[in-house]
């Protein structure tokens, strides 16, 4: 288990998160249930800044990348640690929002903003738009004249770095959906686009080379293509970005497969990457550009943890034992997705000796419906508690109604004391949206 969160075996011999025995947690709001680790959280979004500080002179802003976990209760967390956020649609800027969250600190990203997404981030006055296309250039230039406003924005450059990760999580490949190529030139034509926009204020840059990295010279070298194109740019238009945003992309722990990463590491990824911005500006010639860092995973990847309730054991003699759970794909659909891995502990067994291997399989009518394949597990029995380690990241913000399943709630937990911050779906809300029109009922 990691060293850093609040994670640990109490003396009853359970799982315990911020203080919470999971199988009391588990007994008082039910299962499925998400629980977040609240210090953990704080210590994550602490660690980028401070490092931003110390390595940077401050002169950056540390934005959490929202759609890995996105509730009211993040952003508020957020605020009070003095970072900034990144959303990727209106629904996260509105969450943002109601949350109190100040809209200057808001960037907004996304490959194909709507219209009435565009106009929400311009009206609610969120700080930075990042353009990924000249449609939107076209638009979001319009929409502000209209509203007599200046719009800060930065364009998506695709650096062309490959950081060694899963290919459906990569995203700077050449034939990425997202940002602007430098290699092929439209990176150089969407910028003079833009700077001829007399509505929109070109800060600089952003690229997000992929996600689940531990290559800590993936960020060095992104930086290197970006400063480096920063420089043509200013040669050939003599226009000199103040801003680069170098996205997120950290990985975290999940399995003995990955690197037991602790805040000093993290640091050092942010010591590496602003030590190599410096050197290459001073080559160049430019400024030192402020600074934005998208983490999102890292926050609060380690920092969850989801608690089922065993059911069914189905074992096929000589093949494998299934462990059903009540979750499934609906709250997690990782595996279905991705294959991604989990480590999955017994959460009132920790201290029994793992017997077997077992597949944790979801309720849901596919038989991809799985959450992890051959963990170690003791004898588990139907009632017994299993909670699955990082799941804090991409769970809860990727999950479904499939199958008409309730979404889980969630719980923040610290010293000891669990708030509800998602309050369990209920079959009101199932049907919620649901219309009968008329010539259908008799
Ligand atoms: C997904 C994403 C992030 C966060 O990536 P993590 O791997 O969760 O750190 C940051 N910036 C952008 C633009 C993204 O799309």
């Amino acid at each position: 288990m990691n060293q850093r969160s609040t994670l640990k075996v109490n003396g009853a011999g359970h799982l315990e998160i911020g203080g919470c025995d999971a199988v009391e947690l588990a007994a008082r709001f039910g299962t499925p249930l998400y629980v977040f680790d609240e210090d953990y959280i704080r210590l994550m979004m602490r660690t980028y800044r401070l490092a931003l500080d110390k390595y940077y002179g401050g002169n950056g802003m540390v934005l959490y990348a929202s759609k890995a976990f996105s509730c009211k209760a993040i952003y508020a967390v957020a605020n009070s640690e003095n970072i900034g956020v990144d959303v990727v649609s209106g629904g996260e800027l509105y969450t943002a929002l109601s949350a109190g969250f100040p809209a200057e600190k808001i960037y907004m990203h996304g490959n194909n903003k709507t219209p009435e997404e565009l106009e929400f981030a311009v009206k609610s006055g969120v700080g930075v738009i990042v353009i990924d296309s000249y449609l939107e250039a076209d638009r979001l230039d319009e929409l502000c004249g209209r509203a007599g406003v200046k719009q800060n924005v930065l364009i998506r450059i695709n650096p062309g770095v490959e950081a060694h990760t899963h290919a459906y999580v990569q995203t700077a490949t050449p034939d990425s959906k997202f940002g602007f190529s430098i290699a092929n030139g439209t990176a150089e034509e969407i910028t003079r686009h833009v700077l001829a926009k007399s509505n929109l204020n070109l800060q600089g840059f952003h690229c997000h080379i992929g996600s689940q990295i531990f290559e800590k010279q993936s960020f060095a070298l992104a930086a290197d293509k970006m400063i480096d194109f920063i420089g043509t740019i200013k040669e050939r238009t003599s226009f000199e970005a103040q801003t680069l945003n170098i996205g997120g992309g950290f990985g975290i722990y999940y399995t003995d497969e990955d690197p037991k990463l602790t805040p000093a590491d993290y640091d050092e990824y942010v010591k590496i990457l602003c030590g190599r911005i410096e050197e290459r500006c001073v080559e160049y010639g430019l400024k030192k550009p402020f600074i934005a860092m998208e983490p999102g995973r890292s926050i609060v990847g380690e920092a969850g943890v989801t608690l089922y309730t065993a059911g069914a054991v189905k074992e096929i003699p000589g093949i494998k034992t299934y462990v059903a759970v009540d979750g499934g794909m609906f709250d997690n659909p990782r595996y279905a997705l991705y294959q991604s891995k989990y480590t999955v502990v017994a959460a009132g067994k920790m201290n029994a000796p793992c017997t077997q291997k077992v597949t944790i399989a979801g309720k849901c009518c596919e038989s991809g419906d799985i959450i992890a394949v051959d963990v170690p597990l003791p004898e588990v029995k139907s009632g017994d508690v299993l909670a699955v380690l990082s799941t804090g990241a991409y769970n809860y913000s990727m999950a479904s109604n499939y199958n008409r399943n309730f979404i889980p709630s969630a719980v923040l937990v610290r010293d000891g004391d669990a708030q509800t911050i998602i309050k369990k779906q209920t079959y009101e809300d199932i049907v919620r949206n649901d219309v009968l029109p008329e010539r259908l009922i008799k």
